[in-house]
């Protein structure tokens, strides 16, 4: 095999703690993580020449060793004294820095890719364990599907799939940093909400939506709604027309909202896309 065509899914956070910072500057964090049907195509080529080339649909991203898939890529080359290289040709859909993981999952799209092609014959769990050390969120994207993220994202317990739902996203024409979600979060006032994902961990294994959707929460919220309104704005139209539940996404600024029909789902997405509180809108499901 001297090509493969990969699928890099994006990610919802269904709920999302943060604890505290850890001594050395990360973040402990509680998250229930869920892969949705919105993807980059990461196509992935062997070459002769031993170089890492990088190429993007968006002009603004970087194709040097700042993109994660050139990273990932070149950890595998080095640990496995791999003395081709690779092409990699990314096909951007996801939002970038949305709180989606777009980036994260690209990487995890190039350790698979770069373990098939080169017939490494790594099992899922020898990538997890190269990929955190490109990024916290890049095992999960490794491993997909519904899952508990502690620590600082990478201590992953598996959960079962969720029950079938709908999930509408929204990104509005704002970019948030995960620095600035921080700086916006003050984790020693006491007015801070803390999601409760002990029990959203419980409604899920017990296939509960209603246990699951009443225990949505996303403790950057308030910090980030607070400098961009037009978030809360997103959520009150995805609520207004149908959604069960509209929430932010990890830092933000993407909104989803989980519907229980695609029908009223496909009918607020006509809403927002009217509204134009949102750039970006896509009507997709859980993975
Ligand atoms: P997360 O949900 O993990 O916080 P995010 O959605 O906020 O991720 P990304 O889209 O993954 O953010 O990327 C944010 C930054 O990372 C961008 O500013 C971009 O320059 C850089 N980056 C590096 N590689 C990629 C990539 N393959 N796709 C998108 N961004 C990338």
């Amino acid at each position: 095999m001297d090509e493969i065509s990969l699928k890099a899914l994006a990610k919802i956070n269904l709920g999302l703690d943060v604890l505290g910072k850890r001594e050395d500057g990360y973040h402990e964090v509680r998250m229930v993580m869920q892969t949705i049907h919105l993807y980059d195509r990461v196509e992935i080529k062997k070459t002769r020449s031993p170089h890492i080339h990088v190429e993007t649909n968006l002009y603004y991203l970087p194709v040097n060793e700042d993109n994660l898939v050139y990273r990932a890529a070149k950890l595998m080359k080095d640990e496995f004294q791999i003395k081709e290289g690779v092409r990699i040709v990314l096909q951007k859909f996801i939002p970038v820095a949305a709180g989606m993981a777009g980036g994260s999952s690209d990487a995890a799209a190039a350790f698979v890719g770069v373990n098939r092609i080169f017939g490494l014959g790594l099992s899922e769990e020898d990538l997890m364990k190269r990929a955190v050390k490109v990024g916290a969120d890049v095992p999960y994207c490794v491993m997909r599907g519904t899952a508990l993220a502690e620590g600082i994202g990478e201590k992953l317990t598996r959960l079962p799939r969720v029950p079938q739902c709908y999930v509408l996203v929204g990104k509005p024409g704002v970019n948030v940093s995960t620095k600035t979600a921080y700086e916006n979060l003050k984790l020693d006032d006491p007015a801070v909400v803390h999601p409760d994902i002990d029990g959203m961990v419980t409604a899920i294994r017990e296939g509960d939506l209603d246990g699951m959707i009443s225990r949505m929460g996303n403790v950057f919220e308030p910090g980030i709604i607070g400098k961009y309104p037009v978030i809360q704005e997103i959520k009150d139209l995805m609520e207004n027309h149908g959604a069960r539940k509209a929430m932010m996404s990890g830092s933000g600024p993407t909104v989803f909202g989980i519907f229980d029909s695609r029908e009223k789902m496909e009918q607020a997405a006509a809403v927002l896309r009217e509204s134009k509180l949102a750039k970006t809108v896509f009507a997709t499901e859980v993975f």
